[in-house]
Order: C-alpha cells, then structure tokens, then sequence
C-alpha cells in the first residue's frame, strides 16, 4: 500500500463518520503551533513575520491538547516557528499519541539527532547498541555522543519521541543542498537535514518531506531531489506551491530589496511547475489526493476548504486559513460559525478575495479532494485506487544525484545566486559574493540527464562541496 494501512483507514473513517452524521464542517488535519519561535529565518516564511511581536509566547501544553480534543481531527501536524524549540514537545507528542492522534512533527531538522540521541540515551539496551554501531559508522553520532548514550542514567526516566506507527518526522527540503541552504538562509541545513533523515531510518522512525515551490525552482531539481530523498528511504513527500504571505512580501522588499512577483508564484506558474505531477506521483510516495493533483496540473478547477485544515497558535483558531489571517477565535466551533466562509477561496476561477487569487496551496485544497468538494464522477475510485495501490519502489539510483551541489553564504534568495553564476562579480554585494565558488555550470546529476539549460539550479553547483567529507 501507498500509505499505512491503519492510517489510510483511521482518515477514511472520520470522513465516513462526518459524511453520516452530515456534518458540514469539521477538521481534517490540524495545523498545531506551539510556538512561532525559530532558529532559521527563510525567506518567504510568514510565520515568523506575521507573529514577530510574539515570537516568545508559547500555547501552554493543556491548551495544544485540548485544541486537538476540540476540534478532533484524526492527524495533527505540529509545526512553527520550530516545534523542537518547544520545551514540552515530547510530553505534546506523547499527549496526542494517548489521544489517538496520527501525528506530523515539521521540522527544519536542525534539532532532531538530538531528540534522537535522547530516545536512544532513554531507552539504550543491548539491541540499541548495534543501531549505535551502524550510526557510528555511518558518522551520525560520534564517539562521545555514544558515550552520553550509554551512560546517561538520568535520561532513563525522560519522556521522549520515540518511532511510532503513528508518528512521521516532516523535514522541511526545499531542493538540493544550494538551493535548500538559500532559501533557509544558513549554510550546512540540507546537510543536517540528511544526516538526520539517515539516523530516523536506521532508528525505525517514518520519515516524511516537505517542499515548498517558489518561482525560480527549478521542476528538474524537485525530481532530482525526490530521487535522492527516495534512496534514503524517506516514506512519504508533500508538495506546494508558496503562497505570497503579506508578512513575508514586506520583508522581502524591505530585507532583500526584492519584489514579491519575482519569488511567488501565479496560478498560470503553479500549473507550468506542476505539470508532472502526477507523474512524480507515479515514482515517488507523493501525500495528496489525485484530484489535489490534478488542480495542481491544470486538469480541473476546484475550491478551497480551508476550515478542513485549521491552525492553533498563541492567539487562537486562526481564520480564515493557514495563510491568510483577518481574526482569531477563542474555539473552534466558534470560528466555524463566525467566519463567512463564502467570502474566500476562488471559485470556478474567480476569485472571492483578491488574497486568493494565486493560492493553490495544499493545505487549503488538498482536503477539498478528500472530502468530495467540486466531485466529479470517478473522483471516489480514483482516491481508492490512489490510496491502496503499491507504494512506488525505492529509487536505487538516487545515490548518483548530485545531492551536496555545494552552498552558498546564505543570503536568502535565489536571483542572487542565479547572479553569482551567471556574473560573480555582479551578484558582489558589501565585499561578499552571492555563492562562495559560482564557478562553472554542472547539473546535480552524475550518470542522470540533464536539465535544459537557462534555469538556475540546473547551474547551481559550485565547488564548495561537502559531500563525502
Ligand atoms: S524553519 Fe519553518 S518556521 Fe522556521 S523560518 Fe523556516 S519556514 Fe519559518
Ligand atoms: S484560497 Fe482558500 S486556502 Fe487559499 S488563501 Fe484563500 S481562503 Fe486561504
């Protein structure tokens, strides 16, 4: 099967349940964030533009939980800011596990081999020390890590994120390591990220990715990359186009000097982007239901449910969706019966509010595929089929993708490191280059054919590399 059994089965429930009952709004997946904290500032994250002024608030862990009782959707995905700043996360992981949630930990992935290590310090065994042996050799631990491991009686007693069925790590991967560390603004994070996804696998853990595209990613650089994450074994892949937050169109113009049509996408790109994915769909382990897929194509229109996918953070249920907000509410409930739902979204191509225009972004429309919305005939047998057909085999080649392509110094946006390439001495700025070693054009792949030439990525290797170090 694509996805887990007990999964697929725990969401097809709740759906079948809602649709019984008739209920007309209810929740699907909720967008948990603890906290808006983070260590990483990416370029086009709303999050912490929007909540900058409460960046040190944190939900108290009683009111995470009850928000998930609230509004009861079987999955929730913890997210930020970076919830592994969260000081109670594992006691929140452990609270929605006992709540019989299927939890979803986003994370940047700068944190997790710690969180790791303190899962194997709390449970170190016998067995545990030749998993510690495979990460040694494999340097994902060194040697006095494994000491800590061994001989911290105190982490005995910690609670910790231990694998689950019901638990997937979703790392944030942007593209391969130039692109990735851009857009994270920070050098060595694609790097941390894979180092962490091969610990979670060697540990049992799921491991899913998550992706954001922007204007200037390259289609053929996505591919690539869910090559190489599917060598790694990594379970399961989301896939969006950005969204062009207010917050983070301000910052981008006023931090990077840079206009926000030059980094967002429209409708008319979404669909240039995503013109293989169902394609994509076909070889790797894509999250999303075929007629998401389609949308994202071109194939057909559809309308939002942005009350599916709901967000808790310090100021509340925030609505209308994940993306846009004009209030927050005290409850769920409340915010379903408040909000003029008819207000948003884009119907038939038209859309209601100007924000919504070029949004075609999964957790606004994804749940609209599950949950019948703009149903077509088939739509049913296609979500089935989609759902219980085998799970794409692992990609034996994607060692060959050229992974660590090098990085840059982390300024923050593409068209600068296109610059650098192009004409390092242009993409100069206060005495420091754009990319460290612009170099000569080399595509990411060894032994795997290229793109057309003219996009960036496709370029973007420079002779900074890390790989195999
Ligand atoms: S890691 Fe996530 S929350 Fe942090 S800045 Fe990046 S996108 Fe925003
Ligand atoms: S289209 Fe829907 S999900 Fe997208 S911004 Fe508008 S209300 Fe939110």
């Amino acid at each position: 099967m694509r996805f887990p059994l007990a999964l697929t089965a725990k969401i097809a429930r709740h759906i079948i349940k809602h649709k019984l009952r008739k209920t007309p709004k209810f929740a699907m997946v909720l967008q948990l964030e603890p906290l808006h904290t983070c260590n990483l500032t990416c370029t086009g994250c709303g999050r912490i533009r929007e909540y900058s002024t409460s960046l040190k608030d944190i939900v108290p862990l009683e009111k995470c939980l009850q928000a998930a009782m609230e509004c009861d959707a079987p999955m929730v995905s913890i997210c930020g800011g970076e919830p592994l700043i969260y000081p109670k996360i594992e006691e929140l992981v452990a609270g929605l596990l006992e709540q019989k949630r299927i939890i979803y930990l986003c994370t940047n992935g700068m944190f997790m081999r710690k969180k790791m290590r303190e899962y194997m310090a709390a449970h170190y065994s016998p067995e545990m020390e030749t998993k510690l042996q495979t990460l040694l050799k494999a340097h994902l631990v060194t040697e006095k890590e494994a000491e800590v491991i061994r001989n911290s009686e105190a982490a005995r007693s910690k609670v910790v994120i231990r694998p689950s069925q019901w638990i997937y790590w979703n790392v944030h991967v942007d593209g391969l390591e130039f692109t990735h560390d851009l857009i994270v603004e920070r050098e060595g994070v694609f790097k941390e990220c894979v180092e962490a996804i091969k610990m979670s696998k060697i540990l049992g853990y799921q491991t899913a990715t998550n992706t954001t595209v922007y204007k200037e990613t390259d289609v053929k650089e996505i591919e690539d990359m869910f090559k190489f994450l599917s060598s790694l074994d990594v379970d399961a892949h989301t896939i969006s186009p950005g969204y062009e937050y207010d917050a983070a169109k301000k910052d981008m113009v006023k931090r990077l000097g840079k206009q926000p049509e030059d980094f967002f996408l429209t409708r008319k790109m979404t669909r240039q982007k995503f013109a293989k994915i169902q394609e994509w769909s076909k070889a790797f382990t894509i999250v999303g239901t075929p007629m998401y897929q389609e949308f994202l194509a071109g194939k057909r229109e559809m309308t939002c449910t942005p009350w599916a996918i709901p967000t808790f953070n310090v100021k509340g249920w925030k609505a209308p969706c994940y993306l846009m907000t004009d209030g927050h509410y005290a409850g769920y409930q409340e915010m379903l019966s408040k909000v003029q739902w008819e207000k948003y979204g884009v119907v038939d191509g038209v859309a209601r509010d100007p924000r919504c225009e070029h949004c075609m972004v999964h957790c606004g429309y994804d749940p609209s595929g599950a949950l019948g919305t703009n149903y077509q005939r088939g739509d049913n047998w296609k979500n089935i089929k989609y759902n219980f057909s085998r799970k794409p085999a692992r990609y034996e080649r994607g060692h060959e993708v050229n992974a660590f392509n090098g990085f840059s110094i982390g300024k923050g946006h593409l068209a600068e490191a296109k610059a650098a390439i192009n004409n390092p001495r242009a993409a100069m700025k206060d005495g420091i280059s754009a990319s460290q070693h612009p170099a000569e054009p080399r595509d990411h792949t060894v032994g795997v054919e290229t793109t057309p030439s003219g996009e960036f990525a496709a370029k973007g290797a420079n002779s900074n590399r890390i790989a195999g170090k």
